[in-house]
């Protein structure tokens, strides 16, 4: 685009304190209008989600203004449409920060959004390619400008700060060499083990926001599900003597799958639980499952579409990097044999209690490479509750009485677990 130095334009520019970033894609100058197909906005107490769903990629610009406390976001070659018009009713007024958002035709060929803000925010925006359900996407991110210390001192917003600059991706286990047994081992996660210190336990309930996971007849979202089950589980295991719990996600956002394994990594979890409800082509397909990570490849095909489309959630949600060395085979190698005979233990106890509570879909432990299990010192399962693909899980995956049910099935695995893990 030509810079231009009029002095209407200087007027414009006058009080932008930062340009954040403009899209980097030409578009030929006879592009046709893109036509918006759906907008979205994901307020949580994180970071909040604007997400502008087009038929075709689209050209921006976006500005931070300070007076007032505004993000400008320009897009190119658009009509101001009903849909895009109707992003100014999307605004929560619980929403911790956005005030309100207008939408103004500027010229013949532009669109400007303005978001009116109640902090200071540090933008992030980027586009997506079309993936599963969604055509192209224009995402913007706010995140608070200051990272306050959280209740419960929740490392998730520093861990999306560094997720988002890409020292995540970088970020691998610090390896010592451990004499005794003359091999490289990833460091130990706790300096000085002791015996009364509590167990840690994250929860991470899959999928969020933008990433509704999987959909069942009656429209009951995966995400909101595994959600419910998650907090019932922490409530369970909040009453433990022993045990202190954490989730992933406590809201309906967006957390990458690799920022979940690093939020158990800071927060030196002994165990990590991932739980889903998933779906499957054939619909008669049901019953619960127990994953644990394969290093190998999956143990049968079932298993290998699962981990396929959970791997699939970063894309479905949107993240605004690609290539996760953090999942890549060296440090695959790092896996300590004790974190995977664990994490085996671990759900084969949980399987063993579910067995009173749900038909199996499988009758012991399954195996497949999923991402979010690949923490190296962390046994980590994925607890596949039911198959919402499936009528009647769907219908019982809804009430309280399965989930509770659930519930109790895995924080007795846990318990069970304890008694009999290598240490
Ligand atoms: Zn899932």
């Amino acid at each position: 685009m030509p810079k231009t130095h009029s002095p209407t334009k200087r007027l414009l520019i006058k009080g932008i304190i930062a340009t954040c970033l403009l899209s980097v894609t030409r578009v030929g100058f006879a592009a046709a209008l893109a036509k918006v197909v759906a907008v979205r906005v994901w307020p949580s107490s994180t970071y909040t989600r604007i997400t502008i769903e087009t038929n075709t990629h689209l050209k921006y610009k976006c500005s931070l203004l300070n007076n007032p406390k505004r993000l400008a976001i320009d897009i190119n070659d658009i009509n101001l449409d009903a849909t895009l018009k109707k992003i100014s009713s999307k605004v929560l007024s619980r929403d911790p920060y956005i005030k309100s958002i207008n939408v103004v035709q500027l010229n013949s060929k532009t669109v400007r959004v303005m978001v009116d803000l109640k902090q200071d925010i540090k933008p992030n925006t980027f586009t997506l390619p079309p993936i599963e359900k969604y055509k192209n996407r224009l995402v913007i991110d706010l995140y608070p400008s200051i990272v306050a210390s959280t209740e419960d001192d929740d490392p998730l917003l520093t861990l999306l700060e560094e997720y988002k600059n890409g020292e995540i991706i970088n970020k691998q286990p610090e390896i010592k060499v451990d004499k005794n047994k003359g091999k490289d081992t990833p460091r130990q996660k706790k300096n000085t083990p002791n015996k009364n210190s509590p167990i840690v336990v994250v929860l991470d309930p899959g999928h969020g926001g933008e990433d509704p996971g999987a959909i069942g007849l009656k429209n009951t979202r995966e995400k909101d599900i595994v959600l419910q089950i998650a907090r019932r589980t922490y409530d369970l295991l909040k009453k433990e003597p022993n045990i202190k719990v954490y989730m992933t996600r406590n809201e309906d956002v967006f957390i990458p799958l690799n920022v979940r394994v690093q939020k158990a990594r800071t927060l030196q979890a002994d165990l990590f639980i991932s739980i889903h409800a998933d779906a499957f082509i054939d619909r008669s397909v049901k019953g619960s499952t127990v994953f644990a990570l394969s290093t190998k490849g999956a143990s049968s095909s079932a298993a290998s579409y699962l981990a396929q489309t959970q791997n699939e959630a970063d894309q479905i949600g949107g993240v605004s990097r690609s290539g996760d060395k953090y999942l890549d085979n060296t440090i695959l190698d790092l896996v300590q044999k004790t974190t995977l005979t664990n994490g085996v233990i671990l759900g084969s106890s949980i399987l063993n209690r579910m067995k009173g509570v749900n038909k199996l879909h499988k009758p012991s432990i399954e195996k497949a490479g999923f991402a979010v299990l690949k923490a190296p010192d962390i046994p980590s399962v994925l607890v596949e509750t039911g198959f919402i693909s499936n009528a009647d899980e769907e219908k019982k995956l809804n009430t309280a009485a399965f989930q509770i049910q659930i519930s109790t099935a895995i924080v007795n695995g846990i318990k069970d677990y304890l008694k009999k893990r290598k240490k």
